[in-house]
């Protein structure tokens, strides 16, 4: 038997140390880069031999397990090499670049970037060393006349070529398993990490647990995924089926986008709308990145903004760098145009979703509204296409856009109303002026998240259609709908009876609380309260940043109704003299109404409301027994 020895020529002598040690982390990789390998060689044989002609068997790899011999074995059907191919393309063109690996990876030093991308940089077939004491690669190439070689290295620099008596055509590729990774010597953890790497590849990816006499092979993979598909024939059921695959524990997905672009750069994938969770947090690395099929990362970060995160899916392409660091990639001028692609191509699904089905559109925007808004906030080009397609639920509980919104303002209040959208914030807003602006026939818009005040913030910032316009709280706005002067001669004596009594010489409350006297429209409602719109805004923010303890108070005025009985009634009640404490309760009632209608009373103050109102119902009782 003749063998041949031979050295490889690597100038770094401690690669292999090196290489072993910064790997420790993602060793499982070896797997991805054996199939990946064996794959393209498939591909490569099947090109080739189309260009002369010939036929080519179905590509088909294998990968066996072998607790007893202590081996896996990686067997494909693709072009195959000979002794000096092994010798370039392996020993050689693989060492060389493993010893470029450790160059730049010296030269990155100690940064956090550099564990990023470790398992991410095509190591290629060296990592094979680094579960492995001995690797043999036989093989026999499609050329003509081919004699087969077999080549064993113990990982060092030195290496040997053999004989083999391999009579088909490919490479078997045998791992002599080393001691510290024995882990892979057990099927189910090849096949979780088949799983995790080769899902997608597109041979069929057969595995065998040799230590199991009755084991079948079993195909790992979907040789094609349905990103690789042409979007007119896949069905809706295909792409639940493969979101299912993907995402198991997941629910089903709202909708999706097909991305297929090959210029200027080439990038295929689908991109879901997860129904959210709302008891668990959002959940990152939702988008995997494949290249050519071989899955590469689900950290893609630095490819689509942060509001994408929310979306799920898988994108392939070969055009994302993967050598480099995460703040090269941000700068990188493939990266943004693959970034603003990926955005564009969103809002414009969410667009013809809103064109085409509009109940969809509104049946989904529960669970997408968050992320379209902070899109929004995010992203220039997003905004652009997206904030006419931005949902509130008016008063009516419908959902309109906010051109919807205006273009339903009643003729009488167009000029009063005009550029301002009247908002009623949840929990924060009276709830009494929402109904008698709707008696006028005008809807507010709700708002109840937490991003609407920053939304719309940055709405008004950034002008809708060139054009400006204001968010207007509702109980900010009603002086200019639903107030009319007072011409009562009492209003001077309505404001200083409720000043007198509610904030009397109280520097503290004076601080916080104002009473004005203004005509309301609806005779009976006794007062609400009035809060600037800034501070409204301020009221907001604090509470959406989950500060209510250090919260600012806000200072509030008391719009006290005079063309309402009871406050006529309290009037005279007070300037009557006899019955004071009587008077005194109700301005204190009235207040604490209109505290009822709109944030509610804090629990010292319902208290009070709570005795007060028993002994005022009490005293009304003794006039009617
Ligand atoms: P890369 O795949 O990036 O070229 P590798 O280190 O993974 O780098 O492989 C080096 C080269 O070895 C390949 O380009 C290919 O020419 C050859 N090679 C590796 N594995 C196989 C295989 N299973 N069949 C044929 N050639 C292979
Ligand atoms: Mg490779």
């Amino acid at each position: 038997m003749s063998t041949r020895k031979g050295s490889i020529s690597v100038k770094t002598n401690d690669i292999f140390p090196i290489i072993k040690k910064w790997l420790y982390s993602e060793h499982d990789i070896f797997i991805r880069e054996l199939v990946s390998n064996a794959c393209d060689a498939i591909t490569k044989r099947s090109t080739l031999a189309r260009s002369q002609g010939h036929e080519t068997p179905a590509g088909a790899v294998k990968i066996e397990v072998d607790k007893a011999t202590r081996t896996i074995t990686i067997r494909d059907n693709g072009l195959g090499m000979n002794e000096s191919e092994v010798e370039k393309y392996i020993a050689q063109l693989a060492f060389s670049g493993a010893e470029e690996f450790v160059v730049k990876m010296k030269d990155m030093g100690n940064t956090t970037a550099k564990d990023e991308i470790i398992g991410k940089f095509g190591l290629g077939f060296y990592s094979a060393f680094m579960v492995s004491e001995k690797v043999e690669v036989e093989s026999l190439s499609m050329a003509p006349g081919a004699v087969a070689t077999k080549w064993t290295c113990l990982g060092d620099t030195d290496y040997e070529f053999s004989e083999s008596s391999k009579t088909d055509i490919g490479t078997t590729i045998k791992l002599y398993i080393n001691s510290d990774s024995e882990d892979f010597l057990n099927a189910w953890k090849v096949r979780e990490t088949l799983t995790r790497y080769c899902d997608f590849m597109p041979y069929p990816i057969a595995l065998v647990d040799m230590s199991d006499k009755e084991a079948k092979e079993e195909i790992i993979n979907e040789t094609t995924p349905v990103w690789k598909k042409d979007p007119t024939t896949v069905t809706d059921e295909d792409y639940k089926n493969f979101y299912r695959k993907m995402f198991p524990a997941d629910q089903e997905p709202l909708f999706w986008l097909h991305l297929n672009v090959d210029h200027p750069f080439t990038l295929q994938g689908v991109l879901f709308f997860p129904k959210v969770n709302v008891n668990k947090p959002v959940q990152e690395n939702g988008i995997k990145l494949y290249s050519k099929q071989v899955f590469v990362s689900d950290n893609i970060k630095s490819v689509v903004p942060d509001f994408l995160g929310l979306l799920k899916g898988a994108i392939d392409s070969t055009d994302i760098p993967l050598n480099v660091s995460r703040s090269a990639l941000q700068g990188d001028p493939n990266i943004k145009k693959i970034s603003n692609y990926i955005i564009k191509k969103v809002a414009e699904s969410l667009k013809k979703l809103f064109n085409n089905d509009r109940e969809r559109y509104e049946k989904v925007w529960e669970d997408i509204g968050l992320f379209v808004k902070y899109g929004c906030m995010q992203d220039t080009k997003f905004d652009e296409v997206m904030r006419n397609y931005v949902l509130f639920k008016n008063s009516d509980g419908k959902l309109v856009t906010l051109e919807e919104y205006q273009t339903a303002i009643p003729e009488t209040y167009k000029e009063k109303l005009k550029d301002k959208y009247v908002y009623f914030e949840k929990n924060l807003s009276d709830e009494s002026l929402r109904k008698q602006l709707l008696s006028e026939g005008i809807q507010v818009i709700e708002t109840d998240q937490y991003i609407d005040p920053h939304f719309m913030q940055h709405a008004e910032m950034a002008k809708l259609d060139d054009k400006t316009f204001k968010f207007a709280a509702i109980d900010s706005e009603v002086e200019n709908l639903l107030e009319t002067a007072s011409t009562t001669s009492d209003d001077i004596k309505i404001k200083e009876f409720f000043k007198h009594v509610l904030v009397g010489d109280n520097k503290e409350l004076e601080m916080k609380l104002d009473v004005d006297v203004k005509n309301l429209k609806n005779a009976s409602s006794s007062a609400y309260f009035k809060v600037d719109e800034n501070m409204k805004r301020f009221q907001q923010m604090t509470k959406s940043m989950g500060n209510t303890a250090f919260s600012m108070p806000i200072k509030k005025t008391l719009v006290v109704n005079p063309s309402n009985t009871l406050i006529q009634n309290a009037l005279k009640i007070w300037e009557k003299g006899d019955k004071k404490e009587l008077a005194e309760k109700i301005a204190h009632h009235v207040q604490d109404l209109a505290s009822l209608s709109s944030e509610g009373l804090s629990s010292e103050d319902k208290e009070k409301f709570v005795s007060r109102s028993q002994s005022l119902v009490q005293e009304l009782s003794q006039f009617i027994v």
